[in-house]
């Protein structure tokens, strides 16, 4: 796992993210996903300086095995100097070795944070789901990670004062604060009441907006007045063979039958981003076959 001080902002991986999110739905399916409504609670990763070093690790590596299901996996940790804040050897298992940067010694609060990713490389690596670029593969570990209920503490370890800024993982703190919040919304969770560092709060609060945003936009039947009016004109057009503009988020599609006939309007769905394929016909209520969600459309 990557730490940084330079800390980027914004959205520059949400493609991967929501690539994530459907995968683990097609890996998991919805009924698995849904067993993770309980996230990690603080209490089981306080680690105090008065608790012995290892035996402390331990527990909390504990309390992720336990979050991620995982009863036979013997996670053995221990410290090195190194340039990366963590790292886990993917074996057969059932042990598997995990290496944290020997400042997590004095900087106690964020080996939860370190092992959530680490632990979530072994669960994701048994499931035999993976990405085959490395750097899209650790997007979907903190993907999965916030989505499986123990990724809040991944945000939660964002800390900035005048002087220095500290970040683990690989997405963006929007980027951690967009999943918690699509967690969140799935779950009926709020994370907030957990977060010590005030900048993981705004960060959470900026992605639960573009998480709100997603059940908004057109053909969803909740899309606001100038996504609507933006979507008639482009169905009049599409009748026509013309095509919305790039970045609309829906694209048309005409039926077997020829222009004019049995449109249809492709789009994602706002919990899991499969690519969902209804008619357009006005108001028509449809369930993602992946995520399980009821959607309310106007197509
Ligand atoms: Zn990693
Ligand atoms: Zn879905």
């Amino acid at each position: 796992m990557g730490s940084s001080s330079e800390v980027v902002h914004g959205y520059p991986h949400l493609d991967t993210v929501r690539a994530s999110i459907t995968a683990l739905y097609r890996r998991l399916s919805h009924h698995t996903v849904r067993t993770f409504e309980t996230s990690v609670l603080p209490v089981e990763v306080a680690f105090s300086d008065q608790e012995e070093l290892y035996a402390g690790v331990q527990r909390v590596a504990g309390a992720m095995v336990r979050q991620l299901r995982l009863p036979d996996a013997r996670m053995v940790v221990s410290f090195r100097e190194m340039r990366h804040a963590a790292n886990v050897e993917l074996e057969a298992g059932p042990e598997y070795f995990i290496e944290l940067n020997a400042r997590f010694k004095n900087h106690r609060r964020d080996i939860g944070a370190a092992l959530a990713h680490e632990v979530t490389h072994v669960y994701l690596h048994r499931l035999d789901l993976g990405f085959p670029a490395v750097r899209d593969n650790e997007i979907l570990t903190d993907t999965a990670t916030t989505y499986l209920g123990a990724g809040w503490l991944l945000l939660d370890a964002f800390r900035e004062d005048a002087l220095t800024s500290q970040k683990l993982g690989y997405l963006t703190p929007e980027e951690f604060g967009y999943v918690l919040a699509k967690r969140a919304l799935l779950f009926g969770e709020d994370p907030a009441i957990w977060f010590t560092s005030p900048q993981a709060y705004t960060a959470y609060t900026e992605g639960m907006a573009l998480a709100r945003r997603d059940g908004r936009q057109p053909p969803l039947a909740a899309a606001g007045w100038a996504g609507r009016r933006r979507y008639a004109r482009d169905r009049r057009a599409a009748l026509l063979g013309g095509s919305p503009a790039a970045g609309a988020g829906y694209a048309f599609e005409q039926g077997p039958d020829g222009p004019g006939e049995q449109l249809r309007v492709i789009f994602p769905c706002p919990t899991c981003h499969q690519r969902i394929r209804l008619p357009v016909r006005g108001r028509l209520r449809a369930r993602c076959g992946l995520c399980d969600t009821l959607l309310e459309c106007d197509t």
